[in-house]
């Protein structure tokens, strides 16, 4: 911010000079009172007449010539008094018209105007008042603004929720009122308790994940650390998709460097990370045959877990918004996979709170999700 000095307004400016003319008029008044006085003091007492005119014989010099004259000191020694206090009483009128201003301008920004800052450069510990006040106002604004984000975001989570619970309930319904009427052929009837089913299906995982994904961003939730090692758990994970891999003839690869890794992590959190990731490859990685979990040591401290699949990868714009929650590719949406687009904002949420990161690449023979964890999250 560009500091500039407090600019005095003409009638500042007419009553600093009215400060200086009456200063002035008072010490010439005081001068004058002060002379005469001691005028009389030296007339009246012969001592110090004699004592005077000693000092001055002492430092006359040759032709009669005196070096100092008591009468021009005198009068100098004034003189700067006289300065000295009309600086003095003109500089401190000069600080007062700087706090009025800085005064003016607090209520400025009292009457809601939030984005003003004081800009005024002063020389005195003003300065410090005017920073503190400035950098107030910064944090004040800040804090306005993420209550705001807040309330924005959560206004957004309603509406993308009713939204996404409207959509099946209408197909409910819809269907279950064609069923109420008694005139479905036996053949619709199945197939209209199949949709009905399927949608109620969706409408119970949205709620579960929508539960999931606050209870991970309520600030209380803690983990539960334990030794995990990473091997066995990924056979497990594994075997749990044993069936539709085989199906989907997807074949998985399992890797481990070291192969005893163990880390501290929760592993039911950790889990369901895994079975989000297999479940996105599976359901969107169209015309995979291959899903590799990898595990390395990168460092004392740091884990890196992979999960990568072969297939359709994921367009370039929306690499960098998969993680948002309710975030879905557009050709996800359209397709029959269901899907709240909040898996990947819980795996996030689950990785956040072990202190770790997580990225995604994607290119057109891999995508990979890529999370990185320290060895002992209470340590991180
Ligand atoms: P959901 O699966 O509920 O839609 P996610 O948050 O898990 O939500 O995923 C967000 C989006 O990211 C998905 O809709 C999908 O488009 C995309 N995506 C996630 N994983 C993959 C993957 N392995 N391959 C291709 N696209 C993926």
């Amino acid at each position: 911010m560009k500091k500039e000095r407090v600019k005095l307004t003409g009638a500042e400016k007419s009553e600093l000079f009215a400060e200086g003319v009456v200063t002035v008029i008072l010490l010439l008044l005081l001068n004058l009172s002060i002379i005469i006085l001691i005028h009389l003091a030296v007339l009246q007492d012969q001592n110090l007449v004699n004592g005077i005119y000693f000092l001055k014989s002492t430092v006359t010099l040759v032709g009669n010539y005196h070096l100092w004259s008591w009468q021009r000191i005198f009068i100098i020694c004034m003189a700067i008094g006289d300065l000295i206090v009309l600086y003095w009483r003109l500089i401190r009128r000069y600080h007062q018209m700087q706090l009025r201003h800085v005064i003016s301008e607090l209520h400025y920004i009292a009457d809601g105007h939030f984005d003003h800052r004081i800009s005024f450069a002063v020389r005195t510990d003003l300065q410090r008042v005017i920073d503190s006040i400035n950098s107030l106002v910064d944090s004040t604004v800040n804090s306005i603004n993420e209550e705001k984000a807040i309330e924005q975001s959560k206004d957004e989570l309603i509406t993308n929720v009713s939204h996404d619970i409207r959509t099946p309930l209408t197909s409910i319904i819809g269907y279950l009122g064609l069923l109420k009427t008694g005139y479905v052929t036996p053949e619709d009837q199945q197939k209209y308790i199949n949709i009905a089913y399927t949608k109620a299906e969706q409408m119970k995982s949205l709620a579960n994940d929508l539960l999931e994904y606050t209870t991970l961003k309520s600030n209380n939730t803690k983990l539960n650390l334990s030794d995990l090692h990473i091997y066995s758990m990924l056979e497990q994970v594994e075997a749990g998709f044993e069936l539709e891999a085989e199906k989907k003839g997807i074949h998985f690869k399992i890797e481990a460097r070291p192969k005893d890794l163990t880390i501290k992590a929760d592993a039911e959190k950790l889990v369901r990370v895994y079975n989000n990731l297999i479940n996105n490859a599976f359901k969107y990685g169209t015309g995979a045959t291959e899903i590799k979990l990898v595990a390395n040591l990168i460092n004392k401290k740091t884990v890196e877990l992979r999960v990568e699949n072969n297939g359709a990868p994921i367009p370039e714009k929306s690499l960098k918004k998969i993680f948002e929650r309710f975030y879905r590719v557009e050709t996800s949406r359209n397709t029959k996979t269901g899907g709240t687009g909040l898996g990947l904002s819980i795996t996030k949420g689950v990785v956040d709170l072990h202190h770790g990161t997580i990225r995604c690449t994607s290119d057109k023979d891999w995508t990979s999700f890529i999370i990185r964890l320290p060895l002992d999250p209470s340590q991180a």
